[in-house]
């Protein structure tokens, strides 16, 4: 497929898996559009790009607030005319167990990782339904799959998210419209950083230490979305679940 003056717009893409993929996207031409909140480490990914084959922009978004998605959307269509693929990746993981009710952070993941989702959805489908046209992608995760000690919650958020591709791709089978979920398995990313449970991030710590995994690089899940995206029109890749081979 060539990418150039096609657009795909990333949430999360300050770091990690988000920060990947827009490079691979730049890589290919394409018009690159980075969403978080941390605008100094956009605009410093933007300059790092500045001289790859697509052009990278960014819009600072908080996914939790509707109105910053709508407004994402509207600078990416006024900037490129179009959006392609909108890949909903934005996520928390501060695993805790429910005991320590640590309320502030169940809300934080709900908000972030299920509203931010339908947000992105509801933000970008009225484009794409009138262009009959796009490919919409969410991470999910191995946690949406199977729940983990001091998941509850987590593996709530992402349980939820694979459902509501699952149901967004049932709504849209009469159109050529495409959906995916991307469930990764342990990544090297900052994803960790939010842990606040000590318990939960010992026990983390513990069976990584214990574990033969090498964990993937952020790059392994861009090549995989971008292998997605790839697909003939007719094909829809609607989940990839991708782990270390090494993880149980
Ligand atoms: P990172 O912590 O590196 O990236 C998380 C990204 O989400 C950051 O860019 C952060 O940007 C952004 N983000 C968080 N809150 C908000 C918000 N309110 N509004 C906008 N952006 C926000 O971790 P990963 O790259 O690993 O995480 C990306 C996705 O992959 C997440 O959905 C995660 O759940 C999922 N995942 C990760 C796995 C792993 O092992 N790493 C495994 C399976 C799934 P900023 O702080 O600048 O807003």
């Amino acid at each position: 497929m060539d990418w150039n003056n096609k657009t795909i717009v990333i949430t999360g893409a300050s770091s990690g898996i988000g920060e990947a993929t827009a490079a691979r996207f730049a890589k290919e031409g394409a018009n690159v559009v980075l969403a978080a909140r941390r605008e100094e480490r956009l605009e410093e990914i933007k300059q790092r790009f500045i001289d790859s084959p697509g052009t990278v922009d960014y819009k600072p978004t908080d996914v939790t607030s509707q109105q910053q998605m709508e407004e994402l959307i509207s600078f990416a269509i006024d900037r490129f005319g179009q959006v392609d693929v909108l890949f909903n990746n934005a996520g928390l993981m501060p695993l805790s167990f429910l005991e320590k009710k640590k309320v502030d952070e169940w809300d934080k993941m709900i908000d972030v990782n299920i509203k931010g989702v339908l947000y992105g959805i509801g933000a970008v489908l009225p484009h794409m339904k009138e262009r009959n046209s796009g490919h919409i992608l969410t991470t999910s995760s191995i946690a949406g799959h199977e729940v983990m000690p001091a998941g509850a919650v987590y593996c709530g958020t992402k349980f939820a998210a694979r459902v509501i591709m699952e149901g967004l791709g049932k709504e849209l089978a009469s159109t050529d419209i495409r959906t995916t979920s991307i469930s990764p398995g342990v990544v090297d990313t900052e994803l960790m950083d939010s842990i606040s449970d000590d318990d939960a991030l010992n026990m983390m710590k513990e069976g990584l230490a214990k574990s033969e995994m090498t964990p993937l690089k952020g790059e392994d899940i861009a090549e995989a979305v971008f292998y997605t995206v790839n697909q003939p029109s007719h094909v829809d890749v609607n989940e990839i679940i991708i782990r270390p081979t090494k993880q149980g």
